[in-house]
């Protein structure tokens, strides 16, 4: 019934919980996940879990915060986004949330390397014909221009895909759907202080949205703080259609047939 479009299950906290986190999934009618990639050198570990399972799907592609990991070139996302599982382009994007604290006192200016890993990802999307997840924080304006630029406009050679773990405001959730984008929401929206976040949940078409757990982070109220998994995402989803005064069953149901809309490879 509930799709999770975004979590991490090669990171260290899910070493050996597989069987667990599979069983609870189950348990809780969450039928399928996208497995996000973070770096290249993590691809393989995300590429074989959605090989070994079939209801696991992977990304591949390098986060805009790490550094000091190999830089990907299109060739490297490209051959990659041919092997079998690989639905998707990412994560990728901008994030300039906390420059001086995360970023040693450097600059947006000082960011153009975060821009061109994120261009090199959109060229791989439209090379492939594969949708790119975006992660963006603090950098809305920068992403969306980079995405026009890139010819990220909902016409025909756009690759198109999916605001992950949406946090912005309402005027960028419009300009991401105006670019033919979808968008995901996460167990923040179950946070008290994320009321701004619910109101951007309350307006965006059905039809176009995604929910996830970003697993191991963010964890859902009533489980804030603890290890998040797949098995949490109908938590979001409630909360979705109690926003929208609409049965659980319609978001898990919209969710899921846009997730199979967008990435549409998870049917090959
Ligand atoms: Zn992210
Ligand atoms: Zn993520």
């Amino acid at each position: 019934m509930f799709t999770d479009s975004h979590c991490h299950l090669t990171f260290p906290e899910f070493a050996d919980q597989m069987p667990a986190i599979r069983a609870a999934m189950a348990a809780a009618q969450v039928d399928r996940a996208l497995c996000i990639c973070t770096k290249l050198e993590e691809f393989d570990d995300v590429q074989a879990l959605a090989a070994r399972y079939d209801n696991f799907w992977a990304s591949v592609g390098v986060h805009p915060d790490n550094e000091d990991i190999a830089e990907p070139t299109l060739d490297d996302l490209v051959r990659r986004a041919a092997l079998p599982k690989v639905v998707a382009i990412g994560e990728t994007g901008l994030d300039y949330y906390q420059m001086e604290e995360r970023k040693g006192g450097r600059t947006i200016a000082d960011m153009e390397w975060q821009r061109e890993r994120f261009r090199v990802h959109i060229r791989a999307a439209q090379q492939t014909g594969k949708p790119l997840v975006i992660h963006t924080r603090e950098a809305s304006a920068d992403t969306l221009a980079i995405l026009k630029e890139e010819g990220e406009d909902g016409t025909g050679g756009a690759a198109g895909g999916v605001f992950h773990c949406f946090t912005e405001t309402a005027e960028v959730a419009r300009a991401a759907l105006d670019l033919g984008f979808y968008i995901s929401f996460s167990g923040i929206l179950t946070f008290k202080k994320a009321q701004d976040i619910r109101d951007v949940a309350t307006f965006v078409p059905l039809d176009r949205m995604l929910i996830e757990t970003d697993s191991p982070y963010l964890a859902p109220v009533p489980y804030r703080g603890k290890t998040n998994n797949p098995s949490y995402v109908p938590f979001v989803a409630r909360q979705i259609a109690e926003l929208r005064q609409i049965p659980v069953e319609a978001v898990a149901q919209a969710t899921s047939t846009n997730f199979e809309t967008l990435f549409s490879s998870v049917n090959a």
